[in-house]
Formats: structure tokens, sequence, C-alpha cells
């Protein structure tokens, strides 16, 4: 599960090489289809661009040494170390970082991808725009000249807060700063961060649980426990860098995984244990369990003391099951 599989540089490197093996290869039947395909596919990418889209022009990747850099996943705040496999200045494959506490090997697939915001052909490297139906290039100054210009005539028309300015999770402190300083000379505080949208929920319910809406513990946390419980969550496939060190946890520790949830999802598919409740009764399934701890005398009684408030209205309420 956590072994890595492969040493040095990938076996396989991009596109082009995969049209030059093509290319090389003697033309069988089978051969001659597939090669066939990927023309075929290559044009039909070029007429959804419009054909408007020309090559960046860079250095040729030549056969030679391949130089390894270690590099940082841009997408999500876990920051998965990414290991770019260059050749002659270019980056033609990428590895997960094998060392990395982050990570431990492997991408989701984001990060299994981050090499095609560099060079990706379908990257948006210049601004376009859609005239007539079709996608043209357009220089910045025209670019930056229309959006502004059709901005001032939304201001003007409703006012400033009629535009909502929203950063990235992305952004650091000066970057957020400016950004925040865009938004008032702009003339409104209808400025915030993006996680009010992705994380309100969470803020909210984990700052009524335990006080303060953020993460309490890091992954390397996970890798303590003695035993996990998975309810509501399927990270196999929301998260997958999380779900390894679950795994981690379940084979240095021999943890059991529990997964409850009305699907077999593909965490459930690694649980020791998978309880399959009917849609809706997620509550009554903790309270029942809770019932069997209480009843038992399971609960850590030393840990309750220590750091949970109003445990005794909860097992009120159990006891009244
Ligand atoms: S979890 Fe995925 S998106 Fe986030 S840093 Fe790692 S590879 Fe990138």
């Amino acid at each position: 599960m956590l072994r890595k599989k492969t040493n040095g540089v990938a076996r396989r490197s991009q596109r082009t090489s995969i049209l030059s093996d093509v290319a090389n290869a003697s033309v069988d039947r089978r051969a001659f289809l597939r090669g066939s395909g990927l023309a075929i596919g290559g044009l039909a990418a070029i007429a959804a661009t419009g054909g408007t889209v020309t090559q960046a022009s860079a250095q040729t990747a030549v056969n030679g040494a391949v130089e390894t850099i270690k590099s940082v996943c841009t997408h999500c705040s876990v920051g998965c170390t990414v290991i770019a496999e260059v050749q002659n200045g270019v980056w033609t494959g990428q590895e997960p970082g094998w060392d990395s506490p982050f990570n431990l090997g492997a991408h989701c697939s984001k990060g299994a991808a981050v090499r095609e915001h560099a060079h990706g052909e379908r990257r948006l490297k210049y601004p376009m725009k859609k005239e007539g139906g079709e996608w043209k290039r357009i220089s910045w100054e025209q670019a930056i000249n229309e959006i502004g210009d059709g901005m001032m005539q939304i201001r003007d028309e409703s006012g400033p807060d009629s535009v909502y300015w929203l950063g990235s999770a992305k952004h650091n402190n000066e970057q957020a700063f400016l950004f925040r300083k865009f938004a008032a000379y702009w003339g409104t505080n209808n400025v915030d961060h993006q996680a009010r949208i992705c994380h309100s929920t969470t803020v909210a319910g984990v700052a009524n649980t335990w006080g303060y809406g953020a993460m309490t513990n890091s992954y390397n946390d996970i890798h303590n426990s003695k035993a996990i419980f998975i309810i509501g969550g399927n990270p196999a496939e929301a998260h997958p860098v999380s779900l390894l060190h679950v795994l981690k946890a379940k084979e240095q520790n021999n943890a059991p995984l529990i997964v409850c949830d009305p699907r077999f999802t593909r965490t459930a598919a690694h649980a020791d244990e998978f309880v399959r409740f009917r849609p809706g009764t997620d509550v009554a399934l903790v309270w029942g369990i809770l019932w069997h701890i209480f009843e038992n005398g399971w609960e850590d009684k030393e840990f309750i003391r220590n750091g949970v408030l109003g445990m005794d209205l909860i097992k009120d309420v159990v006891d009244m099951l």
C-alpha cells in the first residue's frame, strides 16, 4: 500500500513521445488504428480551441539527463511534494514525493495533473474573447480596457456594492492584503475569502463542537490513532491524500477502521468494519453507539473529565433511549 513501486523517472513520458513512439513503430493494423485515433484526437483538440491557440515557444526536451526538482503542488493547502522531472529545462514528467510527510508518496488527481498548469496544450496563456461563437486571441491591453470599462459601467449604473470580490485560498498574506485594498479602492467592503463558501459549513460545525472553527489536529496525528471511525466522510474519493494517513495508522498501529455510510464507498472498501445505515438515520446510529458505550462503561473517563463539557447532559439523554 505505501510501498514505492518505481524508482527514478517516470517510465512513460508525455504525449509528444507517445506520438513519436507511434511514428517510429512499424505499422501493423493495430498500430495504424491507434495512430489514427491519436491524430483524430489531436485534430479535435485543435478544432476545440478554434484553431487560435498556438504552441508556446519553448525549449525541446531532448533525450538525456533527467534532473529532478522538488516542488510543491499549487492546488491546496496540504502542500504535497511534487518531484518534477526536467529535461533540457523542460518539465517532462513528475512523481509524488515519497519521503514527504504530507503526501506519503501519492497525489490526488489535481496534484497528479499539476504539470499541465505550466505545459498543458489547452492551458490559457493569453486573453481570449469569444466573438461570433469563436474564441479569438486579444491583447492584454484590450482585455484590461474592455473589462475595466465594463466594470466602471456596472459601478456607475448599480453602485460599488453591486460587485463582490472573492479572494483565493492560494493568495499569500500580501496578495490577500492587496486584494482587500483593491476592493476598498473600488468602494465596497463586499470582499471575502473563498473559504467563506467552501468551509462555512465545517467552520460552523467545528466551532460549535470544539470551540474554534479550524482543524483540530494535523494529518500526522492520525498516525497515532488506535482506532478510526469515519461517518459522513469518503476520503478515498474526496481527499485521497488524507486517506493515506488513515491507511498508515491502520498499517502501523493495526488500528481498526470502522466506516459507517449508507453506500459501500471506496473508503468503506478499506474498512475492517463497514456499517451500512439508512440515509437520515445517522444521528440515531450515533446515539445508539453511545448507549452501548455508556452501558458497558467503555468511555474514556479521564479524557472526558479533562476535556469534554456537557457529557452528563448527553448521558442523561442516552439513558432515556
Ligand atoms: S491534496 Fe491534491 S491538490 Fe492538495 S496539495 Fe496534495 S496533490 Fe495538491
